[in-house]
């Protein structure tokens, strides 16, 4: 049987204030308590190495929450995933749906992320996932279906990776889908892996994200082949993304 760890990602996006690292202090100390559930967090790219201090030698992972796919060079205002790398990260998000949406990013480039990021040891974690206008025209197994296929073409189901189902109508907006809603989508992004690499499928954690909560986590979390949540706004105050970790069955 696989084994799945169960990963709560924290996704500080562009904040960061006087408290932030105290925050970083606190989940440090709460992770001991929770030593069944793989916690990440991820803070802008500036303040990486404060995290990284703050968290060496404990448990909680340093995560990036995008990178260029290129090495290095001429590409004003981007890290690669080497300096993720250098910073001690142990994931870095990709295809995040603010940034396929302010950035234009596509599902190419997506996976050209993914792959640098698995070129320098690290795991990808990949998001995917429909808007609303997609899930109301019946479109969103469809659009999910897609979005695999082409950020996560074979080559980087070789190798670690998690991926994460989030609707982008729920990111942020205080909705979550419907229990089934999250069922159907992580049963076919689960069967389709297992179409493509039967073997080395099983691996790969399914995450779900959008507004992912205290008071809603146990109920998420426990749905079948949901292995783990990306958690935005409930991530900046420890309290709150530990209560989700703790929610987690373990
Ligand atoms: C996210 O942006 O990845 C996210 C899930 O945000 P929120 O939890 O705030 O909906």
């Amino acid at each position: 049987m696989t084994v799945r760890k169960i990963l709560i990602a924290g996704n500080w996006k562009m904040n960061w204030g006087p408290g932030s690292v105290a925050e970083v202090d606190l989940v440090r100390r709460g992770a001991d308590d929770l030593s069944g559930v793989e916690l990440s967090i991820h803070p802008p790219a500036v303040f990486a190495c404060k995290v990284a201090e703050r968290l060496a030698g404990s448990a909680v992972r340093l995560g990036g929450q995008d990178c260029h796919w290129e090495p290095s060079g001429a590409r004003t205002g981007d890290v690669s995933a080497g300096m993720w790398a250098e910073v001690g990260a142990a994931f870095v998000i990709v295809g995040h749906s603010e940034r396929r949406a302010d950035h234009g990013e596509s599902n190419a480039v997506v996976a050209a992320k993914a792959a640098s990021v698995q070129a320098v040891g690290l795991t990808p974690i990949v998001c995917v996932g429909e808007t609303l206008a997609e899930r109301q025209d019946g479109r969103t197994l469809e659009v999910i279906g897609r979005q695999l296929d082409e950020s996560v073409p074979d080559s980087i189901l070789n190798q670690p990776l998690v991926l994460a189902y989030e609707p982008v109508w729920a990111i942020g907006s205080g909705l979550t889908p419907t229990p089934q809603q999250i069922i159907d989508v992580h049963a076919s992004m689960r069967a389709a892996l297992a179409g493509r690499a039967a073997d080395l499928g099983p691996g790969v954690r399914l995450l779900y994200g959008g507004s992912v909560k205290p008071s809603n986590a146990a109920e998420l979390l426990a749905l079948p082949e949901v292995n783990g949540a990306l958690v935005g706004g409930a991530s900046l105050k420890a309290a709150d993304f530990l209560a989700i970790a703790a929610a987690a069955p373990m």
